[in-house]
């Protein structure tokens, strides 16, 4: 079923926005390449991904997000629902799957989406790319994305999952208190010193705050 995207164009659907705005392959490419920097191949598929996790979803119900990668998949969720990093609603677990769950963020219970493997044999682009199995260089980026938009859903795979009540809810970073060290505040909970002045820190050397002011 055809329905006209957000600009009025009667392209097939390729996803939606969490409140319904429906976007073609092609304006969605846009969107991606303002938001990301380029049409990144697991941002277009992340796209679909999406889309049918909204699907199998109940609109009823306060979701929030899991992305099992933190490499290009997290975009295509900030893209198209509310739940960002910033917000805490979507949360990143780096298992480096490619995989998403949008669940109920009360309850827990949720849709997992994942590509699956043993569909890619019809699609040697998406294998290639998914699998590494040549180097990026050689690549053929458009047949790529062709063999992508070609696919659709169909090398997608879904079922329940029940997420861990230790994701559920926001966790709190408690009461701070000033590193006697650098003289910025952090959670107390982290010990005397805060976790950049105990070798967490991921600048070389000294920072030599007198400089901050310096043009
Ligand atoms: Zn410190």
């Amino acid at each position: 079923m055809n329905r006209l995207s957000a600009t009025g164009s009667d392209a097939e659907i390729w996803c939606h926005t969490h409140s319904g705005t429906a976007y073609d392959f092609e304006e969605y490419l846009d969107i991606v390449r303002e938001f990301h920097g380029h049409a990144a191949p697991g941002l277009l598929i992340g796209g679909k991904m999406v889309d049918v996790a909204l699907s199998r979803i109940s609109r009823e119900i306060l979701f929030d997000v899991i992305c099992e990668t933190d490499s290009c998949l997290p975009d295509a969720v900030q893209l198209l629902t509310l739940c960002t990093i910033g917000n805490g609603w979507l949360k990143v677990v780096p298992l480096q799957r490619f995989a998403i769950t949008f669940y109920d963020k009360y309850e827990g219970e949720g849709a997992r989406v994942y590509l699956d493997p043993l569909r890619l044999d019809a699609w040697p682009e998406i294998k290639n790319w998914f699998f590494q199995l040549i180097p990026k260089a050689d690549q053929d980026s458009d047949r790529l994305k062709e063999q992508i938009r070609a696919a659709g859903d169909g090398i997608l795979e879904h079922h329940r999952v029940r997420v861990d009540p230790e994701y559920l809810g926001r966790k709190k970073s408690g009461r701070k208190t000033t590193c006697p060290v650098c003289g910025e505040a952090y959670p107390v909970a982290q010990g005397k010193i805060c976790r950049a002045c105990d070798g967490g820190s991921p600048y070389i050397g000294t920072t030599d705050k007198k400089d901050k002011n310096m043009e």
